[in-house]
């Protein structure tokens, strides 16, 4: 019954009423207007461009979600700001959560996020649902994209083959974390890139000077064949003890004004960086796309409470909940 309420605009629906059979990946445009909060935004291929709301946008009516499948992974990193593990919870009954919110919460373009990115605690690949989670935001006219360590894509007898066609059907983009201890994303790149046209962003953790150096390294190296490098901070969270260095900040200012002045890839920071980019005393960081402010953007954790959080550092805090109590048939 409410399925029938929505009024959220499929791009690919209108286009095929004018006789025309897009390819998933003609993104088109959308738009929202939301005059109570002073804010008007229009989505342009995988691109917002807003005007300044005069408040925040209620946590259930924002343009970008970070989504958690569950707080397993296939990883064991020191500094994961999530504490994901092996035996970490998965989330059951994903898709029909999922499904729940665009019946019941999302049912209109105004309230409908654009994008989301799955994977903001633990590895959504080894969600048993991943590919269903996937094609159920496309059906939906939202836009999935991904972070992921890429140890699956190195292993042959996984369903890397299902996933990756799924990726390239549905998704806007990849972010590959690409980190010094981790020795599967080299070998992810390559499938991804040699079995698909998806795009490929680098996630890199800024910490120490050495660290970098090795991100130093990676955009020399990869120049081109990457889409976005996007350089996140460590933050003490989770595993991590410790946050990124000053030093650090002052010495990747100058690594990324030089891949701007020099490099083919652009260079984009994550929503964490804020602190040291408004620092009077640091230097000045200019010309790189910094995420989401959280006055956008939220994160989802599809658990028995289905519940809105401010960021995917912070989980604890419970924006908004469809449920007070656990919906154990979730
Ligand atoms: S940082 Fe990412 S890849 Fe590493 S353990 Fe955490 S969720 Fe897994």
């Amino acid at each position: 019954m409410l399925s029938e309420m929505r009024t959220f605009v499929n791009v690919h629906d209108d286009l095929k009423c004018w006789g025309v059979d897009p390819h998933p990946k003609d993104w088109g445009w959308k738009s929202r207007n939301n005059p109570e909060y002073g804010y008007a935004s229009i989505w342009h291929n995988l691109i917002t461009i807003r005007s300044k709301a005069k408040e925040p946008l209620p946590p259930t009516q924002c343009e970008f979600y970070d989504v958690s499948l569950g707080k397993m992974c296939n990883m064991y990193c020191p500094f994961c700001y999530t504490n994901a593990y092996g035996l970490g919870q998965v989330y059951p009954n994903v898709v029909d959560k999922i499904k729940y919110l665009f019946d019941n919460v999302w049912y209109d373009k105004n309230v409908a996020p654009y994008q989301v990115a799955i994977g903001s605690e633990g590895e959504p690949t080894i969600h048993p649902d991943f590919i269903e989670v996937l094609k159920t935001f496309h059906e939906n006219g939202v836009v999935p994209n991904y972070t992921t360590n890429g140890k699956i894509f190195t292993e042959p007898d996984s369903n890397r083959d299902e996933i990756v066609k799924a990726t390239d059907m549905y998704c806007g983009g990849v972010a590959l974390s690409a980190n010094e201890h981790n020795t599967y994303w080299r070998e992810a790149f390559d499938f991804i890139s040699q079995t698909s046209n998806i795009k490929i962003n680098l996630h890199m953790i800024a910490s120490d000077l050495n660290s970098i150096k090795y991100i130093q390294d990676i955009m020399k190296e990869y120049d081109g064949r990457v889409w976005t490098y996007v350089i996140l901070p460590l933050v003490a969270n989770g595993r991590s003890k410790k946050c990124m260095t000053d030093e650090a900040y002052d010495a990747l200012v100058k690594v990324i004004n030089e891949q701007r002045e020099t490099g083919k890839t652009q260079v984009a920071v994550g929503a964490r960086m804020y602190p040291w980019i408004i620092d009077p005393d640091r230097p000045a960081l200019t010309g790189v796309q910094a995420h989401e402010p959280e006055m956008f953007s939220k994160n989802l954790v599809l658990d028995e409470h289905i519940r809105i959080t401010p960021s995917s550092f912070d989980t604890r805090t419970t924006l908004w909940q469809a449920f007070d109590d656990p919906k154990i048939f979730f």
